[in-house]
Order: structure tokens, then sequence, then C-alpha cells
């Protein structure tokens, strides 16, 4: 049973639609439970608030944390959803799993999400594109110095405001120096040191002009794995194709939407390893290519450019790109526009 304590006031009337930036702003509540003596303890919703945590917090030592990031939206007909939370869900208890922190039961969830969102819903505008972006996170909490799991843990769940916005094509660079992950290790995991750790080889891309990296497997180097933050996807003629899922591979939830999309649509989709020797021919081949990265937050950012050791080349970006139904049919669902044939708007 969650407890509720109401905030006395709303600051959503100081929140500026027209103009804010992304992430710094929370709504009036947060959700939060502790884990302790093997169970979770006094889940509530309380007004947003600082946290206060030990400085042994083992979390800030060695990085048990993990996360989950997805959208609320407003229908056309007013009502609110909560776009494949379960999808979300499933993926959180496999990250869980893999850093060894206590699982949370679906019910529990669900119901954390339904209720606050029930309680913020109010913040999603009805005539502006704005969904609420929420984020659920669970960290290690137990005091202690010393390398071991820590048996207490923080859940928490705030939420903010996200202009859909049109992200402009981005260039980028084939990495194949640094890599995110390895096979074996945690790159499947929503896990914070996945990030932590990628800030580095980004930076060095962007001293040199690009805005984001393409990251190639730990082994080899010749196949392309992710496009920095998001799961990369390439229409080359009538195929769709992605990476497969691997230990390496975030198993996105928009990567698996657009996937089904593009079947509907009459795509070939094909999971498999690209090796980008293969989009070095295409281009020479001057086949129709299209390249995209697929994540909640921008649902899919266009590459312009993209440089593979020492040569630019340019994917399709017109406005007729296959990329843009793909996206355009995924916000009609969302909205209520298209069929939600799949049940993936969880109705609050
Ligand atoms: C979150 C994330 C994605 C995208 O997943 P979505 O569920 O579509 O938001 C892709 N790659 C990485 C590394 C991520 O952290």
């Amino acid at each position: 049973m969650i407890t509720i304590q109401q905030s006395a006031t709303s600051h959503k009337a100081q929140f500026n639609y027209d103009n804010f930036v992304f992430g710094i702003q929370p709504t009036d509540h947060i959700f939060l439970c502790e884990y302790q003596s093997g169970e979770w303890l006094s889940p509530r919703i309380v007004p947003y608030h600082n946290l206060t945590i030990s400085p042994l917090a083992m979390c800030l030592h060695y990085g048990q944390t993990v996360f989950e990031g997805m959208k609320a939206f407003r229908q056309k007909n007013g009502r609110v959803i909560i776009f494949r939370p379960e999808k979300h869900y499933e993926r959180l208890s496999r990250s869980l799993e893999r850093m060894c922190m206590p699982q949370i039961e679906q019910s529990m969830f669900m119901d954390a999400l339904q209720t606050l969102i029930q309680m913020e819903q109010h913040w999603i505008p009805d005539d502006k594109d704005i969904s609420l972006y929420i984020r659920p996170f669970i960290i290690a909490t137990e005091p202690r110095i010393g390398i071991k799991v820590s048996q207490e843990y923080l859940f928490g769940i705030v939420c903010t405001p996200m202009g859909l916005y049109y992200p402009e094509p981005v260039s980028v660079k084939v990495e194949t120096q640094y890599v995110r992950a390895a096979e074996g290790g945690v790159g499947y995991a929503k896990c914070g040191g996945n990030y932590g750790a990628a800030f580095y080889p980004t930076l060095q891309a962007q001293k040199q002009g690009f805005e984001q990296v393409i990251w190639t497997d730990a082994q080899t180097h010749e196949c392309i794995e992710e496009a920095g933050t998001m799961n990369i996807m390439i229409v080359m003629e009538n195929k769709l194709i992605t990476p497969c899922l691997s230990s390496t591979i975030l198993d996105g939830v928009t990567r698996d939407s657009i996937l089904q999309i593009g079947r509907d649509m009459g795509l070939q989709v094909e999971e498999r390893k690209i090796k980008y020797s293969e989009i070095i021919q295409a281009f020479q081949e001057d086949k129709h290519l299209e390249i995209f990265g697929a994540g909640t937050a921008a649902v899919i950012s266009p590459v312009k450019c993209i440089h593979i050791e020492g040569t630019d080349y340019s994917p399709y970006i017109a406005k007729d790109a296959q990329m843009y139904a793909l996206k355009q049919q995924l916000e009609n669902i969302r909205k209520g526009i298209a069929p939600d044939l799949y049940h993936w708007n969880y109705a609050i």
C-alpha cells in the first residue's frame, strides 16, 4: 500500500512550458521506498525534496545503481497513457539482477507509476507537444566502506516535463579505439557506470567535430553496436537492420517498437551483426541508406554524416526518409491517432 502525502502547493505555475531546459525541474512529488532487512518498506509518494544519504553510502563508491527512462503522454482525447511500462519493468529486472540488487515486484512498480502519474498528469498540457519523462532509479545506500553487495537500497521515481523535440540530424564518428561494452560485461544493463565511462570518448569525438560516437564491438571493432546512448538502426533499400540483442546491446523499448512498426509497414527486418564495411560498401554502391539512433528521449535521431576510418559519408535524411514515417507512426499510436494493436499504451 502506497501512502500519499500531497504537496501543499504546486510549482507548475512557475514552469515555463514555452522555454525550459529538460531535466532540471522535477514535478511536485517523488515516489520513495527503502530496502532493508530483505524487504521493500514504506512505499510512499511525498512532496519532492532532496535526499539525505551517508557519505559512506555504497552507491557513491562502487556504482551499484540502475535506472529507467520512460514517458507518459496525453492522447488526443485527453487521456494520459504511459508507453510500455511493463517492458521497462522487465528491463529494470534484468539490470537489477546483473547488479546484484534486489528485485522489485511488478505490482509495486506498476502501482507506484500509476499513482504517481495520476497525481502528476496535470503537468502534461493538452495543447502542447509536451510529455512527462519518468525516471525510476535504485541506488545502494548501505553506509559502509567495503567492497561487497549492499544490504540497503533506495528506490525512487521522479518526473520532469519534456518537449517532443525534433532533433537536428547529427554527425557521428565510428569509434574504433574506445569501447562502451564488452561481451560478458554490463552493456545490456541500464546501470550508471555505463554512462560515466562513455563521456571521455564522446568528448574526444566532439573535439573532432562530431556530436556522438557509434560504438563498435570490443573484440574486432568491426561491427557497429549503439549510437551514443541510443540503439542504432539502418534503413538499407527496403530493409530495417539493427544489431541483434546481446550482452553488449541495451534492449531498447524504442528499438523494439520501431522494429514492429517497420514490419507492419512492409520493411524487411533484420536483427544481426552489422560490419561497418557493409555500410561503406552500400555507400560505394550508391544504395539508399538511412542511419538513425532510437531511444525514449529523442525517439529517433537522424544521422546526416557518419565518419568511418577517416572518411565522411552522408546517409539519406530528406523529408521522405522511412525513419520519419516510422517515428510518425509511433507517435500516432501513443497519441491515440493510430490503433494500438500491441497494447503498448498503459492507461492511467
Ligand atoms: C536507454 C538506452 C537506450 C534506449 O532505450 P529506450 O528503452 O528505447 O529508451 C539505448 N541504449 C542505451 C545505452 C541506453 O541506455
